[in-house]
């Protein structure tokens, strides 16, 4: 048994650490496939992304690792690209200009303040609120609204490999302020995207981040979004969205448990460069 990760971060955005570490670390965890997926450049400042003049030294460490590396992991080259609706296309361009083996589309922004800034709605709480204020009038339901707006865009215009991290912007209601999370409205907003992710053929991944980070009480998507996929049969893969080595593999063990209880059989798992399903267990992914 051996786990996979295709969503990871190191040094060259808000990751830390050398990609050896990074590896050794997976290595050591008994990984067979590991991916990186640093944030992708945007086209505005922004701390917790990628430079652009980084892209090009940060896509030849991977494929360095991947040689040194071969026969004892798989390593795989990725980015985790943020998905605006104007600029719908970036996510296939990454993938062709840049032969990557896989791409994880997220939604970290949703639309703009009168300055033109990008929203960020997986920041500080200052932020959100800011946000939530300024551009939707303190209306939550209407932000939710436009936040899964761009996550159906996405799917259905510029399709990612995985979706990453579908309710995210639940982070910010970790402790119930904003909304109510078994509400119909907004259960039928989540629900809406997960169908359209059904349509479209992407690989859903179950986001273990919140829970080892303690920003929130279940994965991303939680318990609903998680019975919502399994009716409708979206394959799914299970991430960590690691920062740092030692988040490889974090609350693997009782999602994994989580996933069986809830009657998922099999997790996608990329070997060989080809995305395969694979039966698992709370120990990892029977890889043979
Ligand atoms: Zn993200
Ligand atoms: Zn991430």
């Amino acid at each position: 048994m051996s786990w996979t990760n295709y969503h990871s971060h190191y040094k060259y955005c808000d990751g830390v650490d050398d990609i050896d570490h990074h590896v050794q670390k997976a290595m050591e965890l008994r990984l067979k496939s590991f991916g990186f997926s640093s944030h992708s450049p945007v086209h505005f400042e922004n701390k917790w992304s990628m430079d652009s003049k980084d892209l090009s030294t940060y896509l030849e460490e991977i494929d360095h690792v991947k040689t040194q590396y071969a026969g004892q992991i798989e390593i795989y080259k990725s980015l985790e690209i943020d998905y605006f609706p104007e600029k719908s296309g970036l996510i296939q361009n990454f993938q062709r200009d840049l032969h990557l083996d896989y791409t994880l589309g997220s939604i970290h922004f949703v639309d703009v303040f009168e300055d033109g800034q990008p929203w960020e709605i997986d920041g500080p709480q200052l932020v959100f609120e800011k946000g939530l204020q300024e551009i939707f009038g303190n209306d939550i339901e209407k932000a939710l609204r436009r936040y899964f707006e761009i996550t159906i865009h996405m799917l259905e215009h510029d399709c990612p490999t995985i979706l990453g991290h579908v309710d995210k912007i639940k982070m910010q209601n970790h402790n119930k302020f904003f909304f109510d999370e078994q509400s119909s409205w907004y259960k039928d907003y989540l629900s809406q995207a997960l169908e359209v992710a059904a349509q479209a053929g992407t690989i859903v991944e179950v986001n273990t981040r919140g829970l080892y980070k303690k920003r929130a009480s279940e994965t991303y998507p939680g318990n609903f979004g998680l019975q919502r996929l399994k009716e409708l049969k979206v394959p799914i893969c299970l991430n960590s969205d690691s920062h740092h080595p030692r988040e490889i593999i974090g609350e693997y063990e009782n999602t994994a448990l989580l996933l069986k209880e809830l009657g998922f059989r099999e997790l996608m798992v990329l070997k060989d460069n080809v995305w395969i399903a694979r039966p698992f267990g709370e120990k990892g992914v029977s890889w043979k």
